[in-house]
């Protein structure tokens, strides 16, 4: 696939599920947070779909770095300016589309990190890190798409029994319990996402 197929599947398979899911991800934003998830997710991400034609006529890493700062500055919620670190950073570190694996995990690394800096946060927080995280070291150690869906969904159930400390969860305390992570299931919607077009 070239960066122009290959952009204009990640961007359709990315919105279309966001957009199917928008009213599931407001439900968990609405057990744990402001119930605003969902919106968030699908005003950042139709914005994005609105830029398809520009974004397909970039390297991969632009379209990542634009997409990016699309969501920062769509999306009022943490959520915007966290996945918009994710993308811009993973631009930054990938000019054309990964030639291998080795690249796809460093691109996905470089990406975490910047979402760990702008959240001041980690694994262990209750938040999409709680996926992010273990689904890039499957993806390190060379795991397939198919250990890397296996990993997104362990690692999303995992986020039920986790004591939230970050973001609006966090003023909850014991009640954030019980509840998946809306961050966490927006972010393992789009791992899906992207392993169904991979495949
Ligand atoms: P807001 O909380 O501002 O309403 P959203 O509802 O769109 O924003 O996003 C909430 C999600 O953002 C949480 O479920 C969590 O996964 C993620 N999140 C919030 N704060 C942080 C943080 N400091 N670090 C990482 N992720 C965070
Ligand atoms: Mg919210
Ligand atoms: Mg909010």
């Amino acid at each position: 696939m070239d960066d122009a197929t290959l952009i204009r599947a990640l961007v359709t398979a990315c919105c279309a599920t966001i957009e199917e899911h928008a009213g599931e991800l407001t439900k968990l934003d609405q057990a744990i947070g402001d119930g605003d998830h969902g919106l968030n997710m699908s005003r950042g991400f139709k914005a994005i779909a609105a830029e398809t034609d520009a974004l397909a006529a970039m390297t991969l890493g632009d379209a990542l770095k634009k997409a990016g700062m699309t969501l920062v500055m769509k999306v009022g919620g943490a959520s915007g300016p966290l996945y918009g670190s994710l993308l811009m950073d993973m631009g930054k570190s990938a000019s054309t589309a990964p030639a291998n694996e080795a690249e796809v995990a460093e691109m996905f690394r470089a990406g975490i990190d910047a979402v760990k800096k702008r959240g001041k946060s980690d694994v262990g927080a209750k938040t999409m890190l709680d996926v992010l995280v273990p689904v890039a070291e499957t993806v390190s150690e060379g795991g397939d798409l198919e250990a890397v869906r296996a990993r997104t969904d362990e690692a999303l159930e995992a986020t039920r029994d986790m004591l939230a400390i970050k973001g609006r969860a966090a003023f909850l305390g014991e009640r954030s319990l019980g509840h998946i992570d809306p961050g966490a299931r927006s972010s393992a919607l789009l791992i899906h996402a992207v392993c169904n077009v991979l495949e």
